[in-house]
């Protein structure tokens, strides 16, 4: 075969070849322009498009403007006003400087020029081809500024015109480019774009010298570091702004100058790598909501005195406590819970057991006479209806509903004994208002009785105490647990301990004033016994002896104590040895009577019933226990195995409404939380909320 003859290649076809490498399609036309927008220092830059930009791509700034004099050469290959020695490159911070960008446009596009410096008198108006300036340019009328018009682009290059046939891809392209140039420079200055640009992924891409630039090493660095943290197939946002100095990137690799090579990269990228894995370990809360049960400032050292809680008005808050408006976020209860999420169409509270009217809730909690008194007192409860001289008001916070009976629920207490040895004491100076009829609060002045009350008030926490004393109730998770919110903060309190918890200081602050739950059909305690000893969790062994005999040695063991479980608990057992009478410890609330066997087997013996204070204290954790909700007993109610669903409904929505309605309401009022609740996981902060909206805005 003949050699081929070398040509000098025509200048147009050598530029027209360069040019199909600057611009590939529409949207690397208007990068570029874009680009020589900003470095011209424009405030504005407007974008318009036809059919995709192949049709007309128009980019107007209100920059610096090209001057007259430079018109005639613009579009020129390798005419530029921003480099002029190669050792500028090294302090370069334009996104130009190649000079190129123009004239392979006009290679491949019919490119008309408007501009205006600021001191010049008017615009100028001039149109090119192939890089030349075709008259001289016009003056015409104009802002100050630069219009570059681009029309019929590749109408000479007709195969990439043919591969380019889809306008709405490059209109995709286009705004792509639009969001990932313009937003990101947008952060670092503050252009206004009179058109809406939509984001693109500039996970894709970083900032280089404010420059968005490719690096596919760090790239995939980066997606690396994120693999172990993400589900798979999804991908990071990320925004990384790399300042590096000049001479150790080399930003003339290409054309597009979109990708960028630096010196010392391993060690960048290690760098890299290292940073972003420390700020993923410590931030990922996702992490903390299994590891963390020591509640943020939390301070379980300190000894600071409970404050009572209508002493401490919303006015009393310390600045610590003030929600900034950027922090707000929902926190009335009422707007939003989670069961409209769960159950759209059932509504608990059209379900609800007994509407019951709010008569013990907003009752004053130093136990001043108020209306609501009066009419809890003429439905024959055992309330005080006179301001108790009391000072103690952490024992006042726990004292309250417990003492109030609806008619049908309970009777009345009997009249306290008025027993000379007891060490229990009539409220003398009330004696004769509270005669007859009226039941009145019995003063307990047993030492062992306010040691315990001490111990409880002693151990509480204030700031969990204003936490649930100002909460808003989100909803229940399971029997056990339940999502509250205070301030901007979202919580996940462990229903089970914190009622049982308030069972007990309700058992020791009520102590001896309970009104009483009857059994509507008395329990056998041998009944009782036989059923827990059968149950495995007894624990019981052939070695115990016949369940029969400890059946009945445990019924006779309790009737020994009826006078005393009946007086200070209002624990009733009859003669026959029957059960018929519990404490009733706040209203609309009856113990899940499925824990009945098991108290029963455990009172007889698990307290301690050798002396005063552990009896009492022991007594009384074990009736709390009874009381809690568990969830071995709420979930046995909501997933019945019988086929009776409609059952199960109201089962499962009456375990809600009691878990919202009186748990959570009595926690707000007496409950004093114990410091150990903030350390021992059973509230646990999940989520602040600000930070959540914040990660929820990303997405
Ligand atoms: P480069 O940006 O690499 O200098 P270009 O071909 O993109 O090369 O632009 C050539 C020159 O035209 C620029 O150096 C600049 O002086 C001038 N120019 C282009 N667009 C504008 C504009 N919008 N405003 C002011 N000057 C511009
Ligand atoms: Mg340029």
């Amino acid at each position: 075969m003949a050699a081929g003859i070398i040509r000098r290649l025509d200048e147009a076809v050598v530029n027209r070849i360069a040019a199909g490498e600057v611009i590939q399609r529409p949207a690397n036309a208007i990068k570029e322009m874009i680009e020589n927008c900003l470095d011209a220092k424009c405030t504005s830059i407007q974008v318009v498009v036809k059919e995709g930009g192949l049709k007309l791509i128009q980019v107007q700034d209100n920059g610096c403007g090209i001057r007259k004099e430079d018109l005639n050469i613009v579009c020129e290959r390798f005419t530029t006003s921003k480099l002029q020695k190669f050792e500028d490159l090294a302090s370069i911070s334009t996104y130009g400087f190649r000079g190129e960008a123009l004239a392979s446009i006009s290679h491949v596009a019919h490119v008309t020029v408007t501009t205006k410096t600021a001191d010049a008198k008017c615009a100028y108006r001039a149109t090119y081809s192939d890089g030349k300036i075709k008259a001289p340019p016009k003056p015409c009328a104009g802002n100050q500024g630069t219009q570059i018009t681009v029309e019929d682009l590749f109408y000479n290059v007709i195969t990439r015109r043919k591969a380019l046939k889809n306008p709405n891809e490059e209109y995709a392209k286009i705004l792509e480019v639009c969001g990932s140039k313009v937003k990101p420079c947008q952060m670092l200055e503050p252009y206004q774009t009179p058109q809406q640009w939509t984001t693109s992924d500039p996970s894709l891409g970083m900032l280089l010298a404010d420059r968005l630039v490719e690096s596919a090493a760090l790239r995939k660095a980066i997606e690396t570091v994120y693999a172990a943290y993400l589900p798979k197939g999804t991908h990071p946002f990320l925004y990384l702004s790399l300042e590096i100095v000049p001479q150790n990137v080399d930003v003339n690799v290409h054309p597009t100058k979109h990708e960028v090579h630096f010196l010392h990269e391993d060690s960048i990228l290690e760098r890299v790598q290292q940073h972003i894995e420390s700020k993923l370990l410590g931030s990922n809360s996702s992490r903390m909501y299994f590891t963390q049960t020591l509640l943020p400032g939390a301070d379980c050292s300190s000894s600071e005195v409970v404050k009572p809680a209508a002493n401490s008005s919303a006015a009393a808050k310390g600045a610590s406590d003030k929600v900034y408006a950027h922090q707000m976020v929902r926190t009335d209860s009422r707007e939003q819970k989670l069961d409209a999420f769960l159950q759209p169409a059932n509504n608990p509270l059209s379900t609800a057991p007994g509407e019951a009217p709010a008569q013990g809730s907003a009752r004053p909690r130093d136990g001043a006479a108020g209306p609501q008194d009066v009419e809890m007192a003429d439905v024959g409860a055992p309330v005080e209806a006179t301001p108790r001289a009391q000072e103690d008001t952490a024992v006042s916070a726990a004292l309250g509903d417990s003492g109030h009976l609806s008619p049908e629920a309970a009777l009345p207490r009997k009249r306290p004994r008025e027993d000379a040895d007891t060490e229990m004491e009539e409220d003398d100076s009330r004696k004769d208002m509270t005669a007859a009829c009226t039941p009145r609060r019995r003063i307990i002045n047993l030492t062992s009785v306010l040691t315990l009350q001490e111990e409880i008030s002693s151990q509480a926490h204030a700031s969990l105490q204003e936490m649930l004393r100002d909460h808003s109730f989100v909803g229940c998770v399971s029997p056990q647990w339940a999502l509250a919110q205070y301030q901007t903060k979202l919580y996940l309190l462990n229903t089970t301990k914190l009622s049982q918890e308030l069972f007990y200081q309700i058992l020791i602050y009520d102590f001896a004033n309970f009104g009483v739950l009857r059994l509507s059909e008395p329990a056998p305690v041998y009944e009782l016994s036989m059923l827990a000893l059968e149950d495995p969790e007894s624990g019981w062994t052939e070695e115990d002896g016949p369940k029969e005999g400890l059946a009945e040695y445990i019924v006779e063991f309790l009737k020994k104590k009826t006078e005393m479980l009946k007086d200070y608990f209002s624990l009733e057992i009859d003669e026959e040895g029957n059960l018929v009478g519990l404490p009733l410890l706040i209203d609309n609330y009856v113990p899940p009577l499925e824990g009945l066997p098991m108290f029963v087997l455990r009172l007889a013996t698990e307290v301690n019933w050798d002396e005063e204070k552990p009896c009492f204290e022991s007594l009384s954790k074990e009736l709390a226990l009874f009381y809690s909700i568990r969830k071995q007993y709420v979930i046995d109610e909501a997933n019945p195995t019988n086929s009776q669903t409609e059952d199960s409904d109201s089962g499962s929505t009456k375990w809600k409404w009691t878990v919202e309605h009186v748990l959570y309401k009595a926690f707000r009022t007496h409950l004093l939380p114990p410091k150990h609740f903030a350390e021992d996981g059973n509230i646990l902060q999940l989520a602040n909320l600000p930070d959540l909206y914040k990660v929820f805005e990303r997405c």
